[in-house]
């Protein structure tokens, strides 16, 4: 009897709070076997993946790749049978456009070789092939100025660097365990501890780096090497040009190995030579644009909500930028080809944004906060926000969804645990309370709104984005399958539900 009780109060106690908090969510189970079905067997990611890496090239915001790639994509969406497609110019961008049509880079004493090397994105032209003994210059303070003036016109300078190589004893690529998304599902209460930032040195450290690249572009440097990458791989970086102001130096990022092989054989003072011809093209592209299509809404009462899903297009100009981020790119495209190709008539109206400007301070998506959901001077809120129902987001390479983060939003937590129920099989069921940050959700989130990244394997990403070798050959096909499903999934539910889905409370944030 006892025994009995105990189990019958056990019973209760698990059960009645589960239904007492968690609305049944009504998942459509018929729609997602469809939704399963058709992203299995009629994917196009392998299409898109091809097209939006090797056909499309590099994209670098407001370059001639970025626009020819905008107008693509817009295509592409029109094409797909998307309404009210748009290239949609949101921000100024004042470094402008700016691609690179020649690099060549090599050590011709004490031999001959060459380097993968990759100019500083927003940085001059050599004028034609230049050649010459590599001098090294180390600015410390405005006062070693003195030093080298009137010393480096027609140099080829290389700058020290303090980075150094460590190898890595951890695997590129890593999938979950059962035990590592156990974790993950753990909340901590524990603060993180804030590094201290000094920002008068910051500053300081600033402004010698702007006077010294004044200097040198006086002294009439002919090219600066500079240290960027790993494993012979150069990692792009871009400099802070305005249009219209000087061009800055040809610089050119080498990875750590060529780098440190100069600055090794100048130490043991053996002189080392040079040729390099770099040219690049700027035009007066002062725009930051985002993609959009729609699935058009058709409820009369819902429809003017927006389910929205996005990725950034822009990519930095070495490689083809395919994890980071053609492939959040390639999954929206496609969960949204699977959602027309079943002939699914959301309530809701679901969007797609492929952002631009990201890589240069989330532009993209905060424009588009700042046109349609918040005024950023008078903080007024627009239609936009009242009509915002979600925004899921894709950026972390390539690998697999494995579950959410729910960026502490504890009311989403039940919603999001009857969603993923047909996707625990597909192994990806973890919800994670905390937060993944420094992409475009966080635009949303910063206004309390249900803005979301999944969990994601990490699949080599740590090497290879913003590099030379971010190409095709990082994208796992099936990966990006699975993670469209889910998404597709997703988007219908949110826009086929009857509330919109919960916010957190909204704070004006500090602009
Ligand atoms: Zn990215």
């Amino acid at each position: 009897m006892k025994t009995k009780l105990l189990l019958a109060g056990l019973i209760m106690a698990f059960i009645i709070p589960l239904f007492a908090l968690a609305q049944n969510e009504n998942l459509n189970l018929e729609m997602i076997y469809k939704i399963k079905q058709e992203g299995k067997t009629h994917s196009q990611i392998e299409e898109y993946s091809f097209w939006m890496t090797d056909f499309l090239g590099p994209r670098l915001t407001a370059s001639q790749g970025k626009i020819r790639a905008s107008d693509w994509v817009a295509e592409k969406f029109k094409t797909m049978g998307l309404s009210n497609v748009v290239v949609d110019s949101v921000r100024p961008f004042e470094r402008g456009g700016w691609d690179n049509i020649k690099t060549y880079a090599a050590l011709t004493a004490p031999y001959y070789t060459n380097f993968a090397s990759l100019p500083k994105a927003w940085t001059g032209s050599t004028n034609g092939l230049v050649k010459g003994e590599v001098v090294l210059v180390d600015i410390q303070s405005p006062d070693d100025f003195k030093k080298f003036a009137g010393k480096l016109n027609g140099k080829i300078i290389i700058l020290p660097s303090a980075a150094t190589y460590e190898p890595s004893f951890e695997a590129l690529a890593v999938r979950y365990t059962d035990e590592s998304l156990k974790e993950l599902t753990q909340e901590s209460t524990a603060t993180r501890q804030r590094r201290n930032f000094d920002r008068a040195a910051y500053l300081k450290r600033r402004e010698l780096m702007q006077k010294t690249a004044d200097f040198f572009r006086e002294e009439g440097v002919s090219v600066i090497l500079n240290n960027s990458g790993e494993f012979n791989v150069p990692r792009a970086n871009g400099a802070n040009y305005k249009i219209g102001s000087e061009l800055p130096t040809p610089e050119l990022n080498l990875p750590i190995e060529d780098h440190g092989r100069i600055l090794r054989l100048l130490a043991h003072n053996v002189p080392v030579e040079m040729e390099i011809d770099i040219q690049n093209e700027f035009i007066p592209n002062n725009k930051v644009v985002n993609v959009m299509g729609e699935i058009p809404g058709t409820d009369k009462k819902l429809k003017d909500q927006i389910v929205l899903i996005g990725a950034h297009l822009d990519s930095w100009h070495g490689g083809t930028g395919a994890a980071d981020n053609a492939s959040g790119g390639i999954v929206m495209m496609e969960a949204l080809r699977i959602l027309k190709a079943i002939g699914v008539q959301p309530k809701r109206t679901i969007r797609i944004a492929l952002w631009g400007g990201e890589e240069q301070g989330l532009h993209g998506s905060r424009g588009y906060v700042e046109k349609y959901l918040r005024d950023k001077e008078t903080n007024e809120l627009k239609p936009g926000f009242t009509n915002f129902d979600v925004y899921f987001n894709m950026d972390n390479g390539t690998g697999k969804f494995r579950g959410i983060h729910l960026q502490g939003n504890e009311m989403i937590r039940p919603i999001f645990e009857q969603w993923m129920v047909p996707f625990a099989d597909m192994g990806c069921s973890t919800i994670n309370i905390g937060s993944t940050g420094s992409t475009d959700h966080v635009s949303f989130d910063a206004l309390g709104l249900p803005a979301f990244q999944f969990i994601q394997d990490r699949i080599e990403y740590g090497r290879g984005y913003h590099t030379v070798m971010d190409t095709y050959e990082r994208l796992l096909m099936d990966d990006l399958k699975h993670n469209a499903i889910v998404v597709a999934a997703f988007i219908y539910q949110a826009a086929m539900r009857d509330e919109l889905l919960p916010r957190k409370p909204y704070i004006a944030p500090e602009n």
